[in-house]
């Protein structure tokens, strides 16, 4: 970020928008699944986002691919994404708003009803919009689009709310637990939580890419992309590697991306002679798709080896499957039916009254890697509203709330959390 000096801004009274039980931060997948079990399981629940609808990188920024829902390849036995993640798939169903992936080995193809969903699906990111927007409605949350975060109010280390800026100017907003599901741990960061993250080549990690979507392609076409009905998504242009999480990279990042999105396709058509004849830009993302930038150091990190051999943990929240996609330079699959996901990765080490989720989840690069997956990502953002639910009810801290009650809670629910997971 460039710096010409600093500027001392003076104090002043804002206006207080209100109190409430659970403020979340975001409304992608993390986001909008933790506000809707939060206000499911009775708290009184505010959701923070900048655009005017939810699903974040699903719908900001066009990712119309949802995986994760079981293991890719056999092993695959076990659903590992239930409650609000599967309801949001039947939901798509009912709505006619998604379809198998053309992209799924036929193996992970399966009936697409309740506990039987498939690997992964195509959607229309229009209705994924209109389909979660109802999900939180139904649930009671109240909502606060057009709406940016910009600070914590803490005392000591406890964040007991947040300051944002709205249409109608900057508004205090106090709250008993805050989900930061920002993306970019928007709120951690200022609340001070330790963080990593690789900047520029220096490590293996993901790259950003703009997707765009495209029509006027045969019916027929066999270039890749999520295809739904005669629309097309597509993996476009990459920046390379940036810090998205830096004002000045990102709006670079943009332009770059921009401008080349028409360079993009033509280059796709001669790579794919006919299968893209009379193709057209439709529609790009509204922001660049952001896969990495901040993790944020919980009690525990999720590991590399944890994924591998499938590892279990007393505090599991939740289950993943997906295979670990860059880092080692091919698709590692796993070769087993899941592993779990520690309440303790969504508790962030040295400051109260917050969960950390969604993409910025305390983790290392290899493991990001895999449960990163929209699916994936919805179970986690459940427990944690789950979780903050039960904090407001007991009167508890989030690092000392009954585990137990949780889980049992998480599994009356229909969440997976590897009760289902068959025994080796
Ligand atoms: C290019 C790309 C390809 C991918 N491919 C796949 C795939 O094929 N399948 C798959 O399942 N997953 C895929 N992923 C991963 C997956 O999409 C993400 O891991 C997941 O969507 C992250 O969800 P999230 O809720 O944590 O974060 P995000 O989706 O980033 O949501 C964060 C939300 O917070 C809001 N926000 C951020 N800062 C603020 C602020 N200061 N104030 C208010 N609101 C704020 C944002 O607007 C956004 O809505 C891909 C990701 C990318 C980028």
């Amino acid at each position: 970020m460039k710096s010409e000096g600093r500027y001392l801004e003076s104090a002043k009274e804002i206006n207080v928008y209100g109190k409430y039980d659970v403020i979340v931060i975001g409304g992608g997948c993390a986001g909008f699944s933790s506000a809707i079990a939060a206000a499911r399981n009775g708290a009184k629940t505010l959701i923070v986002e900048r655009f005017p609808f939810f699903g974040g990188t699903a719908t900001a920024s066009l990712m119309a691919n949802i995986v994760g829902f079981r293991n890719q390849v056999e092993p695959d036995y076990l659903q590992t994404t239930k409650g609000i993640g599967e309801e949001l798939m039947l939901n798509l169903f009912k709505e006619g708003g998604a379809v198998n992936s053309r992209n799924a080995y036929p193996s992970a193809i399966r009936s697409n009803t309740k506990g039987d969903l498939s690997y992964n699906y195509a959607f229309d990111t229009e209705v994924f919009k209109f389909v979660v927007l109802k999900m939180v409605k139904d649930a009671g949350v109240d909502i606060l689009f057009h709406t940016y975060f910009s600070d914590v109010i803490m005392e000591d280390n406890t964040v007991t709310g947040i300051i944002c800026e709205t249409k109608s100017g900057r508004q205090a907003i106090y709250g008993g637990i805050i989900i930061d599901a920002s993306g970019d741990g928007d709120v951690a960061f200022k609340a001070g939580v330790p963080f990593w993250q690789t900047r520029g080549d220096e490590a293996p990690r993901l790259n950003d890419c703009l997707m765009y979507k495209i029509t006027g392609f045969p019916a027929e076409t066999k270039a890749s992309g999520c295809l739904y009905k005669n629309t097309m998504v597509v993996w476009g242009p990459s920046p390379g590697a940036t810090n998205a999480a830096d004002a000045d990279e990102l709006s670079a990042e943009e332009v770059k991306v921009r401008l080349a999105v028409y360079q993009d396709l033509e280059a796709k058509k001669k790579a794919h002679p006919g299968e893209l004849d009379g193709a057209w830009v439709l529609d790009t993302g509204s922001l660049i798709g952001v896969r990495q930038t901040r993790f944020f150091e919980g009690e525990y990190k999720i590991t590399n080896e944890d994924v591998l051999e499938g590892r279990e943990f007393d505090d599991s929240i939740a289950m993943a499957a997906n295979p670990i996609i860059h880092y080692y330079g091919y698709r590692r699959f796993l070769e087993h039916e899941g592993y779990q996901i520690p309440y303790r990765c969504i508790v962030p080490r040295k400051v109260e009254n917050l969960y950390v989720i969604g993409r910025c989840m305390s983790t290392d690069q290899q493991a990001y890697e895999s449960w990163r997956a929209m699916a994936h990502v919805l179970a986690i953002g459940e427990a944690a509203g789950v979780a903050a639910a039960l904090c407001i009810k007991t009167k508890c801290r989030v690092r000392n709330l009954d585990i137990k009650a949780l889980q049992a809670r998480l599994i009356e629910q229909n969440c997976e959390i590897g009760q289902g997971k068959h025994k080796k």
